[in-house]
C-alpha cells in the first residue's frame, strides 16, 4: 500500500457505483413487477386445530428474477412509498379470483384468502375498482376471503365500514389480520364486522418462552368469543405451540408447523 488514499478512492467510488446501480436497478425492477403484475403467487394453508381440516389457504406474493430476490414486504412496502398498493390489490386481487375459477372448472376447487391493505380500502382511487372488480366475482364470493391488513392507515373507519358491508353482503368472508401487533386493533374490531381475525404470531411465539403466560391472548379469544369471531394463530412452528392454542380455544392455525408457502395450494 504505497498510496493507500488514491487506490482507496477510486476503488470507493468505483465500488459505490456499482452499489448505486443495483440499487437503482431493483426499483427498476420492482416498480416494473408491480405495474405488470408479474409476480408470483404461493399458498400457505390455514388448518382447523380441531380436526385438521383445511380452511383456506393464505397467497402470498413472490418476486424475484433472473437477478434477485425481493422479499414481499420489501416490494409492498415499495408499492406504498411510491403510491401503487391500490394497483397492486387490485392485481393481486384478480389473480386470486382467475385462480379460483380455473381450479373451479378443473374440478379441484380452492378457497384463498389475500391480502388487503386498509389503504386501498381508504380512498376512491383505490376501493372503487377493487369493488367493481370482486363485486363481479360475486359467484366465487364464499371461496374469497379478505385479509385486512395495515388497518392503522384507515383515517375514515366509517366509510370503510360501508365498503365492508358492501363485500360482505355479497358474500365475501372478512378477517382482521395481524391482531394485536399494531397501536390498536380493538377499534378496527369494534368497527368493523369481521368474521375472522388473525392473532399476530408474536403472540404464538411468546407461548414457549420461560414462565410464559397467557394473559393477553385468553382475553383476545374471550373477546372474539363473544363477538362470534373465530381466531387464528399465525407462525405456528411446533406441536406444542399447536396444542396450547387449542386447549384455549384458538380454533384455526396456520404456520411451518402444517406447512411452508408453496407453490400449490394444500387441499383436504
Ligand atoms: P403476513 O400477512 O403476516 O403473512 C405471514 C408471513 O409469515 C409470511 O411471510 C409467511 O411466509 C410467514 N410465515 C408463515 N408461517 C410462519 C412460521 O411458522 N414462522 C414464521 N416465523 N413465519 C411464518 P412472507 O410471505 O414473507 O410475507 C411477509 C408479509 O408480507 C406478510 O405478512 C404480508 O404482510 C406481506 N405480504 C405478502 N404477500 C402480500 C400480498 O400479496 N399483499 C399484501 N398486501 N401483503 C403481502
Ligand atoms: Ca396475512
Ligand atoms: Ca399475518
Ligand atoms: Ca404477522
Amino acid at each position: 500500500c504505497e498510496n493507500p488514499k488514491s487506490v482507496n478512492f477510486e476503488s470507493l467510488s468505483n465500488a459505490f457505483n456499482v452499489m448505486a446501480s443495483e440499487a437503482q436497478l431493483r426499483v427498476t425492477n420492482m416498480r416494473s413487477m408491480i405495474e405488470t403484475g408479474n409476480f408470483k403467487i404461493a399458498f400457505q394453508p390455514v388448518v382447523s386445530l380441531q380436526n385438521g381440516t383445511i380452511l383456506h389457504n393464505e397467497v402470498l406474493s413472490r418476486f424475484n428474477d433472473s437477478t434477485s430476490d425481493y422479499t414481499p414486504l420489501e416490494v409492498i412496502q415499495f408499492a406504498e412509498d411510491i403510491g401503487v398498493i391500490e394497483e397492486f390489490d387490485l392485481a393481486l386481487c384478480r389473480k386470486a379470483i382467475d385462480y379460483i375459477r380455473k381450479m373451479k372448472k378443473l374440478g379441484t376447487p380452492v378457497r384463498l384468502s389475500v391480502n388487503l391493505s386498509g389503504r386501498t380500502f381508504d380512498n376512491s382511487r383505490g376501493i372503487e375498482p377493487l369493488l367493481k372488480t370482486l363485486l363481479a366475482a360475486k359467484d366465487i364470493s364464499h371461496s374469497l376471503l379478505l385479509e385486512l391488513t395495515d388497518t392503522a392507515t384507515i383515517k375514515n373507519l366509517v366509510k370503510v365500514e360501508a365498503v365492508l358491508n358492501d363485500l360482505k353482503a355479497a358474500g365475501f368472508k372478512l378477517c382482521l389480520d395481524d391482531f394485536g401487533a399494531g397501536a390498536s386493533g380493538y377499534q378496527y374490531l369494534r368497527a368493523f364486522n369481521v368474521d375472522y381475525v388473525k392473532i399476530d404470531g408474536s403472540y404464538v411465539k411468546d407461548i414457549v418462552r420461560k414462565d410464559y403466560k397467557p394473559t393477553f391472548l385468553l382475553s383476545i379469544i374471550r373477546l372474539c368469543d363473544d363477538l362470534g369471531i373465530k381466531t387464528i394463530g399465525e407462525h405456528v412452528e411446533t406441536n406444542f405451540q399447536a396444542d396450547f392454542l387449542r386447549s384455549i380455544g384458538v380454533h384455526y392455525g396456520q404456520g411451518f408447523h402444517y406447512g411452508k408457502p408453496d407453490y400449490a395450494p394444500r387441499t383436504n
